[in-house]
């Protein structure tokens, strides 16, 4: 019965990243290589920008569909937690100005990490970091790849490993939204709010029924780094909380993993649409 369904959700891939964050191919490179892989839609989930999106729209016109997304950084007790909203509305000014305020601050903390690291002697230019991110927001991996080419670590592990970790001689604290304000911006966006990748969040079961009462909408159940027993876990509490599952690969480059490594699960992108039909502004 859903064998139709399910070929046809090889052709979707609902987690990707451009060059407009920390993605290898430029958004007009995505659409290319995926429509060289027959994707008929995908979804480009940027970190904390929506700003590769209008291009990869205008040189698909509709091949492959594009659904607006994004992947949005919060904190919890200062472990990473990752959003995916999806069939966000680009031109809502409330989610644009929060991604202008994240830049601004992953920016002026990423200068910091600089300065820091001058005062270590181990000096790296502002220019260098940002030749590295090449347009994109600028984050501790554009560091740690200066690092390298500066020669003061033999590479990007070692720079976290060093200096860079959490908590670490060259590390600086950015303020982030909670998970919660996360859910909650996304929906006020129109979006329907995901959590990306369970498999890398500390704790992930009590953090999923903790945000059920805040709105959360599904959990990113195929993604490369969920183990088949988290993916088990994930199955249960999709069903007990009436969650959206949904998949990915999170391409980033090939080296990485490649496009569309991960089928979303049947009829996820009907659900998802069903649900940001409920967030739709009234204003339009
Ligand atoms: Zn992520
Ligand atoms: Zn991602």
């Amino acid at each position: 019965m859903t064998g139709g369904l399910m070929s046809t959700n090889q052709h979707i891939d609902l987690h990707l990243h451009t060059t407009a964050s920390d993605g290898r191919l430029t958004p007009a490179e995505l659409v290319l290589a995926a429509r060289q892989l027959k994707l008929t839609l995908i979804a480009i989930t940027d970190h904390d920008t929506t700003a590769g999106i209008p291009e990869a729209q205008a040189i698909a016109k509709g091949n492959p569909v594009i659904i607006p997304g994004i992947e949005l950084s919060t904190a919890d007790n200062g472990h990473d937690v990752h959003l995916l909203g999806y069939f966000i509305d680009l031109d809502y000014a409330g989610l644009q100005d929060s991604l202008r305020d994240f830049r601004d601050a992953r920016d002026n903390r990423a200068r910091r990490i600089v300065n820091r690291l001058d005062e270590l002697n181990l000096p790296i230019t502002w220019e260098q970091v940002a030749k590295v991110a090449n347009g994109g927001a600028i984050g501790r991996p554009h560091i740690a790849q200066a690092m390298v080419q500066a020669g003061h670590v033999r590479n990007v592990s070692e720079a976290f490993e060093k200096y860079l970790y959490t908590g670490g001689p060259a590390y600086i604290a950015r303020k982030r939204l909670t998970p919660e304000q996360g859910v909650a911006l996304i929906h006020d966006a129109g979006g329907v709010a995901i959590l990306a990748h369970p498999g890398l969040v500390t704790d992930y079961e009590s953090l999923v029924i903790r945000l059920v009462p805040a709105g959360l909408d599904g959990v990113e159940i195929m993604h490369p780094k969920n183990t088949a027993e988290i993916r088990a876990r994930l199955w249960e509490l999709a069903e007990d909380y009436h969650l959206i599952p949904t998949g990915g690969s999170d391409f980033h480059n090939e080296e990485r993993g490649p496009i569309a490594s991960e089928v979303p699960p049947a009829g996820c992108v009907e659900r998802l649409q069903a649900q940001a039909q409920r967030y739709r502004r009234q204003s339009g």
